[in-house]
């Protein structure tokens, strides 16, 4: 068997400690898994877990001790930054059970869901897809995925951004209104999970713009932090 164009090149993210690189097969994101920041969005309460998506190839790796650098989008004056815990599935499925759902995740890395904010405004208000708002090029800049054994406790870590050097969101893993376990058992029954999928779990509140020029740095406890310049 031959393609008839070029195969388009596997989308991947480094490995913490490794030579490895993780292969992407699909971003799942969830929207408003912070009560403050579901507030800050108009929300209320508890409401289930709604998904997104981002192509794979969205994402922009970032190496250890790396400054990656992402592009202002076009099309926006309204470009956000949302910090962000990403759970890398190892071992797929469908209807996952809460409780075993740990078992399917490889490792954990620090991601920024960018967001064309004023353009999900529209699409907010219009009823139409959130794409362009969210899924657009380099929208996934991500440092290396820590295998889940070397991770630390995740579920109770501190998660932070900083836009030059002044905090812009913090908050911890264990705010998250749906747990890394609870979102896997909602995702699968869904989609069926598979080996090299990667999920964005929500940002905490203090979403906000950001200009060409501006060095961010977002950390998680026990995870490799990541470093982008707006470009
Ligand atoms: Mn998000």
């Amino acid at each position: 068997m031959t393609y008839a164009i070029p195969a388009p090149e596997q989308a991947c993210v480094p490995v913490t400690g490794s030579s490895e690189r993780f292969p992407v097969h699909r971003i799942y994101c969830v929207g408003r898994n912070y009560a403050e920041h579901a507030r800050e969005m108009g929300g209320t309460g508890r409401e289930a877990p709604f998904f997104f998506m981002k192509p794979a190839d969205a994402v922009l790796p970032v190496a250890a001790g790396q400054t990656g650098e992402v592009p202002y989008p076009a099309l926006t004056e309204d470009y956000h930054h949302e910090i962000e815990l990403v759970v890398a599935i190892g071992q797929g499925g469908s209807n996952i059970a809460a409780v075993d759902a740990l078992h399917h995740v490889w490792g954990y890395a620090v991601g920024l869901d960018m967001t064309r904010r004023d353009l999900q405004s529209q699409a907010k208000k219009q009823g139409r897809p959130w794409s362009i708002s969210k899924g657009f090029d380099a929208s996934a800049p991500i440092g290396p995925i820590t295998p889940a054994a070397q991770a630390g406790e995740v579920a109770r870590a501190a998660i932070w951004l900083q836009v030059n050097g002044a905090d812009r969101q913090r908050s911890r893993i264990d705010q998250m209104i749906w747990s890394v376990a609870e979102i896997i058992g909602h995702l699968s029954q869904a989609w069926t999970l598979q080996p090299g999928d990667l999920v964005f779990t929500g940002t905490p509140a203090g979403v906000g713009a950001v200009v060409r020029g501006d060095l961010l740095e977002g950390g998680i406890d026990g995870l490799q932090a990541l470093r982008v310049r707006v470009a």
